[in-house]
């Protein structure tokens, strides 16, 4: 990939020595500022209202992942819990496109403890689904590192049993990422299609750009010509104009898809999107467990990591 620090960057993205260190740093806390929209609740609501008012849709992340003890695992699902019933007040959750839904990692929900990690995770995820049904949001659920894709794609195949409407994640950088494509792009599916953002070995990941670009478009051309909800979620222009390229030739109204992209990245491209009148879709991530998710945000683009130093050299 493009980045030659990606590596280091992500190996970072796991030590917690180095987040000890740079989470206490208030300049850190400037940069972060950028990609998570506040700690608390109040500043995802008050995030949250500019993005619909604008007429953009939002997934919402309340930051976590690899919790160690089943209690943090339950705080998580409850403040889910109480983040829909919050914003679930806000409205308009009955269209055919939700424009409220929640991302949530199985990590944060107790897939990473050592005994009965799925069950936990599966019971946990199940409390949140409920409480989305009940204000009509959507739950989507995220991808994280290759070794958990399997017991994920398990979790989301139970729970879709109850919840139809329950999205996930594929990555196209993981090379068995088409036939899982092929296999999930039946009706009733939403399946967001990112390229993917973890250290991953050459075994089972592309790790070129252009290979991982190439990867993309197979699959999303599998989940365009299926029969399911695709999420294009990319800031890539080559991604996006050919995302529009397979609309036109699949016939695709813009009911039947959308695009998704992260908060604080490409603004304007977001409202330019949501303004031609197709469905945009910002992931928001809030809370305080931000280290993991902003180091990712640094590993992706090396001018990031300019800003960042720059404003530690700026103290
Ligand atoms: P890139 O080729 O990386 O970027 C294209 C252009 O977008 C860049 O040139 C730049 O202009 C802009 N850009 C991209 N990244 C940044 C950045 N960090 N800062 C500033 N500008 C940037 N990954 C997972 O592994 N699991 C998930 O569950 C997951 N969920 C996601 C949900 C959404 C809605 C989105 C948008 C991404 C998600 N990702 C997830 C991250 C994804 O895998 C990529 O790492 C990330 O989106 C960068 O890839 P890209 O397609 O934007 O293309």
């Amino acid at each position: 990939m493009a980045n030659p620090l990606r590596p280091a960057l992500l190996a970072a993205a796991r030590s917690p020595r180095i987040a000890r260190t740079l989470t206490g740093l208030r300049t850190t806390k400037k940069v972060v500022d950028r990609f998570v929209a506040g700690d608390c609740e109040d500043q995802l609501v008050a995030a949250a209202d500019t993005l619909l008012a604008s007429g953009r849709h939002l997934t919402i992340d309340y930051l976590g992942e690899d919790i160690t003890d089943i209690a943090q695992a339950k705080d998580t699902a409850a403040h889910y819990r109480t983040v829909l019933s919050a914003l679930g007040e806000s409205g308009a959750t009955s269209e055919s496109v939700r424009p409220l839904e929640v991302s949530l990692k199985l990590s944060a929900l107790g897939q990473s403890l050592p005994r009965d990690g799925d069950a936990i995770a599966l019971e946990h995820a199940h409390q949140v689904c409920e409480a989305a049904a009940a204000v009509g949001a959507w739950v989507t659920i995220d991808a994280e590192d290759h070794t958990t894709t399997d017991s994920t794609l398990g979790i989301v195949r139970e729970l879709r049993g109850e919840f139809p409407w329950l999205g996930t994640v594929l990555q196209a950088y993981l090379r068995r990422t088409e036939a899982d494509c092929r296999d999930l792009a039946g009706p009733g599916s939403r399946i967001r299609l990112c390229k993917g953002a973890y250290q991953e070995p050459a075994t089972v990941a592309y790790r070129e750009r252009e290979a991982v670009d190439q990867s993309y478009l197979r699959c999303l051309r599998v989940l365009m010509e299926g029969r399911g909800y695709p999420m294009v979620a990319s800031h890539d222009p080559a991604i996006i104009e050919s995302a529009l390229r397979m609309v036109a030739t699949t016939e695709r109204k813009n009911d039947e898809f959308e695009f998704q992209m992260l908060y604080g990245i490409r603004d304007a491209e977001q409202r330019r999107l949501a303004a031609a009148g197709y469905h945009l879709r910002v992931y928001v991530a809030y809370g305080s467990q931000w280290y993991g998710y902003f180091m990712r945000r640094l590993a992706e683009r090396p001018a990031n990591l300019t800003f960042f130093l720059r404003a530690m050299a700026e103290r």
